[in-house]
This record gives structure tokens, C-alpha cells and sequence, in this order.
């Protein structure tokens, strides 16, 4: 449709999209959630995004990444299982979807990586989370837009952005041709920024308002895609596990910068912090 709905993401909206864990359940219940990324000098982004899906409560997180990052992540998230990603990076991805794949921090632009995502989404068709180099890989043919499964979630920051699909003058082009490039490719964007928007393609906009400046720091956005993985992982809808994962990050934020200030906390301090929001929220 050609109408767009714009909401603020705020207490009554997330209350009504969290859903606490149910007291029969079991890890199976929470689904499989697996970040794919990491590449050598690059591993702390797959360390940041694999310990924030687990802290965000997802059954059972995997980490699909290169040799170099073996101990690295067996020994920072003993929770997790490691997988080797190859030579190729991806090739080791299985084409059915009993797992969430959250793809791209620290990935990495090599060419073998490059040719590995490209021939795995060429196969894969059901939705997932694409960040940072899976995003810089994609941009460097239009076409190969065309390759995301539809309903998948993508979460450029300004520059990711303006790769993918160009420049803009301003945040309110940007945000205009975000809603454009949701609905003609059936994606879920979220734009980060100081407000960050999630823009859906059926032509709503939600501004998030938690969040500030601490977040200004690398790691912030690897933690980000792994909330979302889980998420996903966990049954909620893309939409909501947009909504619900951009307010946690920056609630999370919040109380961060209340005890560590924005100079001094880090993307693990913020994960530290998800217990604290979900206490707020049941
Ligand atoms: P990335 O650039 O991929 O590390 O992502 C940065 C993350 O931190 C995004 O979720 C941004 O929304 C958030 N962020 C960065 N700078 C700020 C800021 N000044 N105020 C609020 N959020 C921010
Ligand atoms: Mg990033």
C-alpha cells in the first residue's frame, strides 16, 4: 500500500510484544540461533554478537567461524558450539532452516568469503539477519540485492546504508527511500542511527528513543545483530523482534551509561545489562 504508519517504540508497545519464558519449556523451545562471522584480527565482533544471543535467551546458539577463532570462542562463550566455517567461509552453512543465522560481524570482504555468501544465498530461502560485511559484500553489485530471502531482516548503520542503495541528503531521503527499498524487496530495515527506525515492508516505521552516545563505539552493532538472532530464533515475528530488539540495545545502553558513563562503557557492558531490562519488563 502507499500509506505509511509511523509508532514510537514505547513501554505499552513493548509489553505487548514480550513474551516471558514459559515455566514447561525446554531449550528446544527457544530455538537455534547461529551468528556467522569472524574472520583473523576481526573475532571479538563474532565474541560480542554470539554472547549477546545468548544472553538474550536463545535455546541454543552456534558460532559459524573461521579456525582462528576456535579457542578464542570456545573459551569466551563456553555456552556455545563452534563451527568451522572452511576455507570458503559458508561453506559449512546448511540450506534448511532448523537454525537463525545472524551473518556478517567481522566477517571480513575476501573474495573466498565473498563467493561463499553469495552461492549460500543463492540456495537459502528462509529469512535472516544480514550485517556489516555480509551487507559490504552485497553492495558491490546491485544485484545481488536480489539474493536476500524475502522477509529477511537487514540492519545498516548511515554508510552500510548509502552502499546498498546509494546516497541521500538527508535522514528524512534516507529514511523515504529505506521505505521504498522494504516493500519492493520485502525486507525489514533497520536503519541505525542516534534514533534508530525499523522499517517494515508493509510501510510502517517504528523510531526507537532508548539508546544514546556510549553506543558510539565498535562492538555496539555486532551485539545488535546477535539480540536479533535470537529473537528470530526465539519465534518472534521479524517485526518484533525489530521492535522489541532496537529498545532492549538501547534500554541496555541506558543503564550502562548510568554506572560506566557513555565515555567509558563498552558493547560487554551493555550485554551485562540485558538481565537488568528484562527484570523491567516481567
Ligand atoms: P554499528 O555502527 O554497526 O556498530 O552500530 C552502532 C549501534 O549503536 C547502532 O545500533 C546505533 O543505533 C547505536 N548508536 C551509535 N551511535 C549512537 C548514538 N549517538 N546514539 C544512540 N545510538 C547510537
Ligand atoms: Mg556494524
Amino acid at each position: 500500500s502507499e500509506t505509511t504508519e509511523y509508532f514510537t517504540i514505547d513501554e505499552k508497545l513493548i509489553d505487548g510484544i514480550f513474551k516471558p519464558r514459559k515455566d514447561f519449556s525446554h531449550k528446544g523451545t527457544y530455538g537455534k540461533a547461529t551468528i556467522a562471522g569472524g574472520s583473523y584480527g576481526k573475532i571479538g565482533a563474532a565474541v560480542l554478537a554470539t554472547k549477546s544471543a545468548l544472553k538474550v535467551g536463545a535455546g541454543l546458539t552456534f558460532t559459524l567461524a573461521p579456525a582462528c577463532g576456535y579457542e578464542i570462542l570456545q573459551i569466551s562463550c563456553p555456552e556455545a558450539m563452534f563451527i568451522e566455517s572452511g576455507t570458503r567461509f559458508i561453506e559449512n552453512f546448511k540450506t534448511e532452516a532448523p537454525t537463525v543465522y545472524g551473518i556478517g560481524p567481522g566477517l571480513g570482504t575476501h573474495e573466498d568469503t565473498e563467493n561463499g555468501l553469495l552461492d549460500f544465498l543463492k540456495e537459502y530461502t528462509h529469512p535472516l539477519i544480514l550485517d556489516a560485511d555480509a551487507l559490504n559484500i552485497l553492495s558491490k553489485d546491485k544485484k545481488n540485492i536480489e539474493l536476500i530471502p524475502e522477509h529477511s531482516v537487514i540492519t545498516p548503520h548511515p554508510k552500510e546504508f548509502e552502499r546498498l542503495f546509494g546516497s541521500t541528503e538527508n535522514s528524512f531521503e534516507r529514511l523515504a527511500l529505506a521505505l521504498k527499498k522494504a516493500k519492493e524487496c520485502n525486507l525489514y530495515i533497520v536503519l541505525k542511527d542516534h534514533h534508530t527506525q525499523v522499517v517494515t515492508p508493509e510501510g510502517k516505521v517504528f523510531y526507537n528513543i532508548t539508546g544514546n552516545a556510549g553506543l558510539a563505539k565498535g562492538g555496539s552493532g555486532d551485539i545488535l545483530t546477535g539480540i536479533l538472532t535470537s529473537l528470530l530464533a526465539q519465534g518472534y515475528t521479524q517485526e518484533e523482534a525489530c521492535v522489541l530488539g532496537v529498545w532492549l540495545h538501547g534500554r541496555a545502553a541506558d543503564l550502562a551509561a548510568e554506572k560506566y558513563s557513555k565515555e567509558s562503557m563498552l558493547p560487554t557492558d551493555v550485554i551485562n545489562e540485558f538481565g537488568a531490562v528484562f527484570e523491567e519488563l516481567t
